[in-house]
């Protein structure tokens, strides 16, 4: 049995690790200081003997012994991460440091969640890992996307110099049960502007592209990858090859949903990439990983998810 540190476990992605870390056998320590995440997410893992819950911010340092650390603690959507850019950088940076000091002194493995948005708005299509990205450094999406590029060298020292075990894996576009209603990422806004049978809003004319993968894919490739040998840091792409237009995946939501909603368009927001689609040569080749998860597939389920959300009536408080 391994003890395992879960940062930003009680967000989306974060609450489905510890889950699966649990239902794998392990010790899970999720920690979190409830920004974007919610005790709702982990309700149901604090009966179990084998998970602890740490309320606390990673731009403060914070001693534990574990055996693996995976690093998922930043806001993931554009509203999010830009209601508070400073410390959106403060927490991929000094969250990193904080993170990858305490991984050198207890010598835990420790992995990144890092993102396709390393890639910015990108000159090369599919985006592979040698690709070095085009990213505006001072832009409205820069806090995140530097932060995380500033992370991704902060781990690399980290080994390259006090050899540190590391991973780092670029997430690209991940949806799933668990996504804030709230959040303005494009999988949550379409289907519940749909079940609302509100105007289903197009930023820009619905032709720039994203690859979406179901959180249960992700999962897999991360784990998969933390097992990988001690010499192997990445960065590696998790992330499905499948890729939509955003006037697609509306028209998808909406025959889905059955909903009457029309669309609107509007403005597309400054330095949104206008395409993106991993190649994930390496993970198939590594760790025998491609994304398997259909999007109807996926979508079934968060639909199903935020359809049981809006007719329990839950508030969620916005940012
Ligand atoms: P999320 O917002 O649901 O989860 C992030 C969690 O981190 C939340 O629980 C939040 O409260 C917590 N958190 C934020 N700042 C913190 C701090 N300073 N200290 C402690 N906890 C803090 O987002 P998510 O979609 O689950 O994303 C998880 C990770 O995966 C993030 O690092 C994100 O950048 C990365 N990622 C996600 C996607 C995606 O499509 N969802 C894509 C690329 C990368
Ligand atoms: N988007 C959209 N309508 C929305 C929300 C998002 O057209 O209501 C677009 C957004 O401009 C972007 C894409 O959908 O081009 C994905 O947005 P999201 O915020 O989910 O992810 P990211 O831009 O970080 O990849």
């Amino acid at each position: 049995m391994k003890c395992i540190l879960v940062t930003g476990g009680a967000g989306f992605i974060g609450s489905h690790l510890c889950e699966r870390l649990l239902n794998e056998g392990n010790e899970v320590i999720c920690l979190d200081n409830f920004f974007t995440g919610r005790k709702d997410n982990i309700i149901h893992l604090m009966d179990n003997h084998h998970f602890e819950l740490v309320r606390h911010d990673i731009t403060r340092e914070i001693f534990l012994e574990v055996d693996q650390i995976y690093n998922l603690a930043c806001p993931a959507s554009p509203i999010h991460y830009q209601y508070n850019p400073i410390k959106t950088v403060k927490t991929n940076v000094m969250g990193a440091v904080n993170m990858l000091g305490m991984a050198k002194r207890i010598r835990a493995k420790i992995l990144q969640a890092s993102t396709s948005e390393v890639y910015g708005d990108p000159m090369v299509h599919p985006q592979n890992e040698e690709y070095w990205g085009n990213v505006n450094p001072v832009g409205k999406r820069s806090c995140y996307d530097e932060g995380k590029r500033c992370a991704e060298t902060l781990f690399m020292d980290y080994h390259n110099q006090n050899g540190v075990i590391i991973k780092i894996v670029r997430i690209f576009n991940t949806y799933g049960p668990r996504m804030l209603p709230d959040d303005g990422r494009v999988v949550s806004n379409f289907i519940i502007q749909a079940l609302k049978g509100q105007d289903i809003t197009i930023y820009g004319d619905g032709s720039h592209t994203r690859s979406f993968q179901y959180v249960d894919d992700l999962l897999e490739g991360m784990l998969r990858f933390m097992d990988t040998p001690d010499v192997i840091t990445g960065p590696i792409n998790i992330g499905n090859e499948n890729e939509f237009r955003i006037k697609e995946l509306a028209d998808v939501i909406i025959e889905m949903t059955g909903s009457g909603s029309r669309i609107k368009y509007l403005p597309l927001p400054d330095n949104d990439p206008v395409r993106r689609r991993p190649d994930t040569s390496y993970a198939r080749e590594l760790i025998d990983w491609e994304a398997g998860v259909d999007l109807r597939e996926g979508l079934k389920k968060t639909i199903a998810y935020f359809e049981r959300l809006l007719t329990s009536g839950k508030k969620f408080r916005s940012v």
